[in-house]
């Protein structure tokens, strides 16, 4: 195993077989040093620096039926809500003057905003923001419509390919959705110019040590410039509600495997480790992340974006509390910068 962490560090590289042995047998010790050696990497790269990003959950309309995702198309329980160009670009206004220079709109795949509503609000935003970046989290869609998002100013994506391995994507979504299809519109963004961002669910149901090493090798290959990781909660009102919630633990060991097989890729401590632990989020810095999104969207509305069950909001997580956030981050010798905080990979 330790052979395995040495030649991950020298070579970036793992067979399968190499990685499905690594993520099978974890034990405390090699945790451990895999901590330590991450940070380094990590501290190398991009120093003691976390970066922040505000996350605008701005729909959480969705016309898809993933079975683990709260606000899929058939849970009726969930209150729909989308929020206007105003309440957007007041979200923005105010994350601004707290210091954010990314804003990431995230939503479910609402058809109500066209291509031509989103072009308008990108441009908008990119207008009275010259110096913030643009992130878009909203799902597959066709090339034509992701280029006219980057020429109206976005400048990243956002796109989990939740797991490579076809029979299980199939077992986590209905029929009409399929792995190859959501693995091609990375590539497509990519080749698009989009810093793209795109990462899996640890735990999920029915998820194997082989399903991720395929996952690690499927990032290896697409050297995205961020994975975000996040163990899998279940949501009280969907197919999976009676599953298990993915472990803290093996999701901290990922980050670090992550950060020893893609140095300069930008890796958040995802809102989701923080549901596990109120020291989640400090836990994923100290094994090698380097970025967290605090929420910045309306009060009213964050607790309709309930993707799982008790999804924090408030707290470090809400960017209104940014001070807090800052001095847990100093309470483990890492800084808050105010910066746009681009990826170092090309
Ligand atoms: N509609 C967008 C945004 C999806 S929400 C898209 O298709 O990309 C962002 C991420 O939340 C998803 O990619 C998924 O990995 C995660 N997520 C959804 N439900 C979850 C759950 N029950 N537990 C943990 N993460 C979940």
């Amino acid at each position: 195993m330790k052979e395995s962490i040495a030649k991950l560090e020298e070579t970036q590289t793992l067979t399968k077989d190499e990685w499905t042995v690594l993520l099978s047998h974890r034990t405390d010790a090699l945790t451990e040093e895999l901590f330590e050696r991450a940070c380094k990497v990590r501290i190398q790269h991009y120093g003691k620096d976390v970066y922040i990003r505000g996350l605008i959950e701005f729909t959480n309309y969705c016309r898809n039926d993933c079975y683990y995702c709260g606000i899929r198309r058939s849970n009726r329980n969930v209150s729909r809500y989308r929020l206007n160009s105003e309440e957007i670009l007041s979200c923005c206004h105010e994350g601004y003057k707290l210091g954010f220079r990314t804003f990431v709109l995230q939503g479910g795949e609402d058809p109500w905003f066209t291509d031509q509503r989103m072009t308008h609000l990108i441009a908008t935003i990119k207008q009275q923001y010259p110096d913030c970046a643009i992130t878009l989290s909203i799902g597959e869609k066709e090339e034509d419509s992701y280029r006219l998002f980057r020429e109206a100013g976005a400048d990243r994506y956002l796109l989990r390919h939740e797991t490579f391995n076809s029979t299980h994507y199939r077992s986590l979504h209905p029929q009409e959705l399929s792995a190859s299809h959501r693995q091609q519109c990375l590539f497509t963004l990519r080749e698009l110019g989009f810093q793209v961002g795109s990462g899996f669910m640890v735990g999920s149901p029915g998820q194997t040590p082989e399903h991720l090493a395929e996952d690690m090798l499927f990032l290896k290959n697409l050297n995205p410039h961020m994975v975000g990781i996040g163990p899998f909660v279940p949501h009280h009102d969907t197919p999976f509600a009676q599953e298990k919630a993915g472990s803290l633990e093996l999701t901290l060991y990922l980050l670090a495997l992550l950060r020893l097989m893609l140095p300069k890729a930008l890796l958040p401590a995802t809102t989701a480790l923080g549901a596990l632990s109120e020291n989640g989020q400090q836990l994923g810095i100290l094994a090698g992340a380097n970025v967290i999104m605090p929420n910045l969207s309306p009060l009213e509305n964050r607790a309709s974006y309930s993707l799982y069950d008790n999804k924090p909001n408030t707290g470090t997580q809400a960017a209104e509390n940014l001070a807090q956030l800052r001095s847990k981050m100093e309470q483990i010798g890492y800084q808050i910068v105010t910066d746009r905080g681009d990826s170092l990979v090309h």
